[in-house]
C-alpha cells in the first residue's frame, strides 16, 4: 500500500486493523460482483444524453439524479444528521459546507443567466416549493383561481347582432324622445 505522506487526518479502526480491512475488501468485492444486477438509475446523463449507469437508490435515481432527495413532506428539504450520533458534529460541519458551495455556485449561475433565464428560472422556483405536496397543490389552485379571474376581466364583451345593434339603438332614441315629452308635460 502507498504510503500516505498528505493526509494528517488519524487512522480510522477500519484502515487499522488488517481484519477490518480484508471484511471490507470482500464486501466491495461482492457488491461489485453484483453490481450490475441491481436496479439502474432511470436518469438521463446530461453528458452523454445516454441513460445513467449507476445504481439506484429508493426512489429509483442515483445519488448524483436526486435519489437522495426525500419524498413527501420532506421533498427538497434539508436532512440534517441524527443529533444522537457520535459523528452529528462533524456531519452537521460537512452539510453546512456544502450547502454554502452549493449557494457559491448557483449565484455565481445566476448571475451568468440571460433575464430569460432567470425569469425561467424563479418561475419554476414559484411552482416547485420545498416541503409538503398538499402546500403546492394549494398554491397552484391559487394561481389556477387568480389567472381565471384576471382572464374574466379582460375577456371581450359578447359580440352581438346587426338587428340587435339596431334595436338598442331604436330603444335609446325612444327613450331619448319619451325624456322630451315628458320634460314637455304631455303626459302631465
Ligand atoms: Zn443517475
Amino acid at each position: 500500500m502507498k504510503k500516505r505522506t498528505r493526509s494528517r487526518r488519524p487512522l480510522t479502526a477500519w484502515e487499522k486493523s488488517a481484519e477490518f480491512r480484508a471484511i471490507a475488501v470482500a464486501t466491495l468485492r461482492k457488491l461489485n460482483a453484483e453490481r450490475h444486477l441491481l436496479p439502474k438509475c432511470k436518469a438521463k446523463a446530461k453528458s452523454t444524453g445516454d441513460r445513467c449507469k449507476h445504481p439506484a437508490l429508493a426512489n429509483g435515481t442515483c445519488q448524483y439524479h436526486g435519489g437522495r432527495t426525500p419524498k413527501g413532506n420532506d421533498w427538497h428539504l434539508t436532512q440534517w444528521p441524527d443529533g444522537s450520533a457520535a459523528d452529528a458534529e462533524t456531519k452537521l460541519d460537512r452539510k453546512l459546507r456544502a450547502q454554502q458551495r452549493a449557494a457559491t455556485a448557483k449565484a455565481r449561475r445566476m448571475a451568468s443567466m440571460s433575464e430569460q433565464e432567470r425569469q425561467r428560472h424563479s418561475a419554476w422556483q414559484k411552482t416547485h416549493r420545498p416541503g409538503r405536496a398538499s402546500d403546492r397543490a394549494r398554491s397552484k389552485k391559487e394561481r389556477a383561481d387568480a389567472a381565471s379571474f384576471a382572464a374574466s376581466l379582460d375577456a371581450p364583451a359578447a359580440p352581438i347582432s346587426i338587428e340587435q345593434a339596431r334595436l338598442a339603438n331604436e330603444l335609446q332614441a325612444l327613450r331619448y324622445k319619451l325624456a322630451i315629452l315628458e320634460g314637455e308635460g304631455i303626459f302631465g
